[in-house]
């Protein structure tokens, strides 16, 4: 259960005793709290007061839950007021377009036809859109006289209770969550920024990014590990927030992000972002955030030529070895691979275990020479590695090549 958890659960528990309050105004401590602080009025009107107890104060801070979820069952209709209270089931307030223009009818008892203790259909009918006619006319009236009283509508029984309660707050809470990220939007849009940044910038809030703790690419790479820093897992928090590169920029920038609350969620970061500054900032915060996910992408994409070239020269040898090939030129366009597959020293690279196999197939070899070419010597090459690299697969194509690839080898033979 997260911070904010219990601090509902606490309300809700409260509010158990708010409702005792209601529901038993000649308790003990109903008399004594309304002889110190509601004197002339009652718990659900009642103010704080000066110099509160601690127990009033916490009962006084659930009024507020309790009475979004209170309703009334109708007995004479004369403590409740048609405009005001929560009445009619299924209907939180009632339209008041039509209260001017009825300013005789204020409490339901005047909706109420004393004598046969029956709805006054017809007024109704006038008075109200018809959806609320119909509800209220199908409230059932008690024939013997006796005086209205509230329930809790959050249950069937009409009984609060602390389970009820929680959800009734929980529930608000999602909204607010969810108002604070259409103004997040709203205020997004509204940047004067290139389309494409602000696109990006959504699609980090929503996590459309394939980052690598998003699944379906963890399972395409293997690991979720930053490949910047090496530190920890590239969630969105870590690779725009944590992760040092992203660190620097923010310092750079004297850009603040808020602080992080227990629980808090990444869209609720830049929510909150949002919302505490000025669109100038804003504005600034978009761009860097853009540019960081831009220099991400660069640096992967560079990082996965480099895999691919690896593993091609692994498999070039491998098939070479199949072959019974007893002489072999290896040519890479990637100057780095080829000089790691060149030298001596052990490599501690990410690539480190391409080269350390690389380099145990030598011995299959008379003689064996790795040569750099650049890439437009070597697109069929790159093609295939590539494919290889985007299926996770380890096959490697000897006669059959696609038909793109054969053109590119007939190309570079020429
Ligand atoms: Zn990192």
């Amino acid at each position: 259960m997260g911070f904010r958890d219990i601090n509902s659960f606490n309300v809700a528990l409260l509010a158990k005793q708010g409702w005792s309050l209601l529901r038993n105004p000649n308790s003990l401590l109903a008399r004594t709290l309304k002889a110190r602080y509601f004197k002339d009025s009652d718990f659900l009107k009642s103010n704080l007061g000066r110099l509160p107890s601690l127990t009033w104060r916490s009962v006084w801070e659930s009024k507020g839950l309790l009475l979004k979820g209170l309703g009334w069952r109708i007995g004479d209709g004369q403590q409740v007021s048609i405009w005001e209270d929560n009445w009619v089931p299924e209907i939180n307030v009632l339209n008041d377009q039509f209260r001017e223009t009825n300013q005789n009818i204020v409490k339901v008892a005047d909706l109420i036809d004393c004598n046969t203790r029956k709805w006054k259909s017809d007024l109704i009918l006038h008075t109200f859109v018809e959806r609320e006619a119909e509800s209220i006319i199908c409230i059932p009236l008690p024939m013997r006289h006796f005086a209205d009283f509230v329930v809790w509508s959050g249950e069937p029984t009409g009984e609060y209770s602390v389970r009820s309660g929680h959800k009734a707050l929980t529930h608000d809470g999602q909204t607010q969550v969810h108002d604070r990220f259409k103004q997040f939007y709203k205020r997004l849009w509204n940047l004067d920024l290139p389309l494409k940044i602000k696109i990006t910038v959504w699609r980090i809030a929503c996590n459309f990014l394939p980052n690598y703790s998003n699944l379906y690419y963890r399972r395409l790479r293997g690991s979720a590990i930053c490949r910047m820093c090496q530190i920890e897992a590239e969630t969105r928090e870590h690779l725009f927030k944590v992760c040092p590169v992203a660190k620097e920029i923010w310092e750079k920038l004297e850009i603040v992000w808020p602080i992080l609350e227990e629980n808090m969620e990444f869209p609720e970061m830049l929510c909150r972002f949002f919302a505490e500054n000025s669109l100038g900032i804003c504005r600034k915060f978009v761009c860097a955030l853009w540019g960081i996910w831009t220099a991400r992408n660069k640096f992967m994409h560079e990082w996965d030529m480099r895999t691919a070239e690896a593993l091609a020269c692994y498999q070039a040898l491998v098939l070479g070895v199949h072959l019974g090939i007893r002489d072999v030129d290896v040519e890479g366009d990637s100057r780095a691979v080829i000089q790691k597959l060149q030298g001596e020293s052990m490599d501690r690279s990410e690539i480190a275990a391409y080269i350390a196999d690389s380099k145990k197939l030598l011995s299959h070899f008379r003689s064996c020479v790795f040569i750099f070419q650049n890439r437009e010597a070597n697109d069929a090459a790159y093609n295939i590695a590539s494919e290889g690299i985007i299926r996770g697969e380890n096959a490697y194509l000897s006669h059959l090549v696609s038909e793109g690839g054969v053109d590119l080898m007939m190309a570079e033979r020429r």
